[in-house]
């Protein structure tokens, strides 16, 4: 079947990530985030090839829905959902044997009295905000919050987790650098509180495992460089990424536009020569955002070339040049490599004034995901 635009995902990118994380992690367990649908590059596919590759331990999903999305398309490995469940959703969350996080006491009842009803041990993580200030226990909190955990005989404290803001930004590395020691600080005292080693202790976002491996514990959490990106230009570059999509499309259309006309919604390119424009089955409604217009790059045949006129739902426009250089059907990129060129979530990232992890989320449902 020909697909006119298409992401193609390149599943061997991926294991050649996590292989160079798994590489730096050492001893450390390896989730791999794959909540928002693998960052856009489609979940259950990702999820079971790596898998069947052996590279992960276990998955992160943000919501019960994508881990239930997980399971029925047989993936066996642990999930655990990142964020802390609504307690109506706790029940189904068991059901699909995900592991949960919880931040607070309401949070452990909630958990204690669906694991309880279905005569079964929930494993649980204690998310502990050392500094990101969105979830979790406090530090000063997180030992009486472990303790009351650990006495639940329906409840195992399989892990104690939390989250870095900047371990991306090497600027503010005295953060990050504090948060770990405050992490340290906590575990110890939760395990001489419990009398046990924590098996499950981890933080290592990407920028972490890129920059902080004394942030490795026993587990990093990767998600956007499983998918070939550096989370900030700044984050050393410690381990070899490749880029995981090529989104293209094809011409669908060749004119030639006169100098003085115009191109697209709101007529706000002028040709100032002679030229030839092409247009592409791809907009906005394929989540190619319309701050593009104007602004856009497109890789055609190993040329970079620009986006004119207003990006539209379903269409959108390129300058060819004054030759007729390109004809209809012939392949666009709009994230990937032609020839010597390449134009990546990254550069499109930085082109919008965003981060990488928006561009590949953004690729719409309708943008059919090939896997390679
Ligand atoms: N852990 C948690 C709790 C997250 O929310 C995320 C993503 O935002 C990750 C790990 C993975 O982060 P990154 O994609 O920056 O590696």
């Amino acid at each position: 079947m020909l697909y006119q635009t298409h992401a193609r995902i390149h599943l061997d990118a991926i294991r050649h990530n996590l292989t160079g994380i798994r590489e730096a992690a050492g001893d450390a367990q390896v989730l791999m985030a794959v909540k928002a649908d693998a960052y856009g590059h489609g979940a259950p596919a990702v999820a079971r090839d790596v898998e069947a590759a052996g590279l992960v331990d276990r998955f992160g999903v943000a919501t019960v829905p994508e881990g239930i999305e997980l399971r029925e398309a047989g993936v066996r490995l642990p999930i655990l959902k990142l964020s802390h469940a609504f307690p109506e959703e706790v029940d189904a969350a068991l059901e699909a044997d995900l592991e949960l996080a919880v931040v607070d006491q309401d949070g452990v009842e909630a958990v204690e009295r669906a694991a309880e009803s279905r005569g079964i041990t929930a494993p649980v993580h204690l998310k502990v905000d050392t500094g990101m200030g969105r979830i979790g226990v406090r530090p000063d909190a997180a030992v009486d919050l472990a303790a009351r955990i650990e006495e639940s005989p329906h409840l195992h404290l399989l892990g104690v987790f939390t989250h870095c803001p900047v371990s991306d930004a090497p600027a503010q590395d005295v953060f990050t650098g504090g948060q770990i020691r405050l992490f340290t600080e906590t575990v110890q005292a939760i395990e001489a509180r419990v009398g046990r080693s924590i098996e499950l202790v981890h933080m290592a976002n990407s920028g972490a495992v890129l920059g902080h491996p004394d942030a490795y514990f026993t587990m990093v959490r990767p998600g956007i460089m499983t998918y070939g990106y550096y989370p900030d230009a700044t984050t050393p570059h410690s381990i070899d990424l490749r880029p995981a999509v090529t989104w293209s499309t094809r011409i669908s259309f060749v004119k030639q536009v006169r100098a003085g006309e115009t191109v697209g919604y709101g007529r706000t390119w002028t040709a100032d020569r002679d030229t030839w424009v092409g247009t592409i089955p791809v907009g906005y409604g394929d989540g190619y955002d319309r701050h593009l217009s104007n602004r856009g790059t497109v890789l055609v045949g190993g040329r970079r070339l620009p986006i004119v006129g207003r990006v539209c739902m379903d269409q959108s426009m390129i300058d060819l040049g004054p030759e007729p250089s390109a004809r209809v059907g012939d392949e666009v990129l709009l994230l990937g490599t032609s020839g010597s060129e390449s134009y990546t979530a990254s550069d499109m990232a930085a082109d919008l004034g965003t981060i990488s992890y928006e561009i590949t989320c953004s690729m719409a449902g309708r943008v059919t995901r090939v896997y390679t």
